[in-house]
């Protein structure tokens, strides 16, 4: 499939991976939106939240969506974890992902 997360998720092609595990991989995205810009992505192919029933998976994003924000030293200064969905939801990467931003203020609280 020619879909660039399943690509940095089977290492075809690079991306800045900050943590992995069986499941996920966490990279910086390319093209950060705050000085802290991570994006969790499920190894296996989602097209969107719509499309993922996998409990134990959606969990554990957000786990380790707290541990990479940890890891990367915004968790006392705080950070938003987003999932963008679909058109109005803005998402342009139909391979499931959340986005963690931080490290400045985040304006406007809700889009
Ligand atoms: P969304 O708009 O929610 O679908 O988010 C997609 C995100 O993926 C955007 O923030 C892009 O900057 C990011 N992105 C796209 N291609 C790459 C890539 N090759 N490596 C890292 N991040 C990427
Ligand atoms: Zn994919």
């Amino acid at each position: 499939m020619d879909c660039v997360f399943c690509k940095i998720a089977s290492g075809e092609i690079k991306g800045t991976v900050v943590h992995k595990t069986e499941r996920l991989v966490v990279i910086k995205d390319i093209n950060p939106q705050a000085p802290v810009h991570l994006l969790v992505i499920p190894k296996k192919h989602y097209s969107t939240l719509l499309d993922c029933a996998d409990k134990e998976l959606l969990g554990e994003m957000l786990l380790v969506a707290a541990k990479a924000a940890k890891e990367a030293g915004v968790d006392e200064s705080g950070f938003r974890a987003v999932v963008n969905t679909n058109e109005d939801g803005g998402q342009t990467v139909f391979h499931l992902h959340m986005h963690i931003l931080g490290k400045r203020p985040l304006n406007g609280k809700m889009g």
